[in-house]
């Protein structure tokens, strides 16, 4: 029943506080899944039978390793390397790296986490994992990324394989980052095996659309709670953070639906145009000349800039999209967006809103697709780039997007039927949550005690 699935959970996470001292995004990570899992432990006992949940939080493996490189002025530095090998009951580990200075053990465990409930909801055989460093390419010659990446694959090949982990794009990772690990794991390996990383390049085994797939499918799976309440993108105002891979694609998604994005950011200040922002711009700045979003009101002196990040969501709209990173909305933004009228949030970037922020959003109504879910794009086409290079074969941009697209109404589905089994329709955090949940769980029962 009910109580005695609380205890246990309550048990478990104090376990897992107890096991990760100071590790306050895992934490939370973990928080919301477990608080979303009342419903279906007191349902099924299994589950606490077999301790599922302990050893669900405890990963596989966990690595962590010195990654020494020479800078541009023949200095020696050294970042500290991270993989965590967290789950893989339905498949091999799979998950993106970041580079970023942030980047710590709680931050990729928060991620890896997250990654074995999303990968499961996206249907495909894919298992947990994330990596990542606090190496910060911010300001790096193409020459010393390519030095760093080199040696953090030098050791990461270790562990990696096609059938053992196969590691993609996140913060800070891009299709160059990518290309030169691709490189040096070929090299090292003496083997073109194409499906040990994902994002790669189109001409050397990368897939169509899986650029854009996260953005794509976050704008994708909003359409799908929009329109079960008679709402629609055309016509509606929309704030959208970030300016990376999944904010760009996002963009162009929304506006390709006949919405009006009025704002985007970057880790300095975000800009407002009330008629909406030009993406060519955007795109130009960011992804070619790798410059400050702040520029952009040089050439479109009818927009404005503003330094900080927080205001953003101070900006009046009916869609908001948290694309940038985890806990950029807080408690007060979340308030503030309700005020203001939101009635839809879908989170491109890995957990941006905080706990806090999440119950303001479900106890005013808003439709609120949560990351997990709604950002499953990207890895979901990742798994898709797997299966073409298993093949050895590539489809077509439109093929992998119809894919993509009835992956994430599936999703959608599949959360919405395990909102309402477990006793909480509407609620997408429940019931992505459990529908990810359950396949992993019901796969290491199967796999006994391992
Ligand atoms: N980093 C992305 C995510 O958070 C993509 C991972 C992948 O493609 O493996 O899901």
């Amino acid at each position: 029943d009910t109580q005695v699935a609380k205890d246990y959970i309550n048990n478990v996470f104090e376990t897992v506080k107890k096991r990760n001292p100071h590790e306050v995004e895992f934490h939370q990570a973990v928080k919301e899944i477990f608080d979303s899992l009342v419903p279906i432990f007191a349902k099924q006992p299994k589950y606490m039978e077999h301790n599922i949940l302990e050893r669900m939080v405890e990963p596989e493996r966990v690595l962590s390793f010195r990654v020494p490189w020479v800078d541009d002025q023949g200095k020696v530095q050294v970042n500290r390397g991270f993989r965590v090998q967290f789950n893989s009951a339905i498949g091999p580990f799979k998950g993106g790296l970041r580079f970023h200075p942030s980047v710590n053990a709680s931050i990729i465990k928060f991620l890896g986490f997250e990654q074995i409930f999303k990968n499961s909801l996206t249907g495909q055989p894919i298992g947990g994992g994330k990596g990542g460093s606090d190496f910060d390419p911010k300001g790096k010659s193409d020459g010393e990324i390519m030095r760093f990446t080199q040696s953090f694959m030098t050791e990461l090949c270790k562990y990696i394989g096609p059938d053992v982990d196969v590691p993609a794009g996140d913060i800070g990772v891009g299709a160059r980052e990518i290309g030169y690990m691709f490189g040096q794991y070929k090299k090292i390996k003496g083997a073109f095996e194409a499906g040990v990383l994902t994002g790669k390049g189109i001409g050397y085994g990368g897939s169509l659309a899986r650029t854009e797939a996260t953005g794509y499918g976050t704008v994708y799976f909003v359409q799908e709670m929009l329109n079960d309440k008679g709402l629609e993108f055309k016509g509606s105002t929309v704030v959208i953070s970030g300016s990376g891979n999944v904010s760009i694609y996002a963009i162009e998604k929304a506006s390709q639906l006949g919405a009006k994005v009025v704002a985007c950011s970057d880790s300095n200040g975000y800009i407002y145009d009330e008629n909406g922002i030009n993406l060519d711009t955007v795109k130009r700045l960011k992804e070619v000349e790798k410059k400050r979003i702040s520029e952009y009101v040089n050439e479109h002196p009818e927009a404005q800039y503003f330094e900080g990040c927080s205001g953003i969501w101070s900006i009046p709209c009916d869609i908001a999209l948290p694309c940038a990173t985890q806990n950029e909305i807080d408690e007060a933004s979340a308030k503030t967006l309700v005020s203001n009228g939101v009635k839809a949030i879908g989170e491109g970037a890995n957990m941006p809103s905080t706990l806090e922020a999440i119950d303001v959003f479900l106890n005013n109504g808003v439709l609120f697709g949560p990351a997990k879910a709604a950002n499953a794009g990207g890895v979901a086409v990742s798994s898709l780039e797997m299966a073409q290079n298993s093949m050895r074969l590539s489809w077509t941009f439109e093929e992998v997007d119809a894919k993509l697209h009835e992956i994430m109404k599936n999703i959608y589905r599949n959360s919405v039927i395990a909102s309402e089994e477990y006793g909480h329709p509407g609620n997408l955090v429940v019931g992505a949550n459990i529908a990810g949940f359950t396949k992993v769980a019901d796969a290491m029962i199967a796999q006994g005690v391992i």
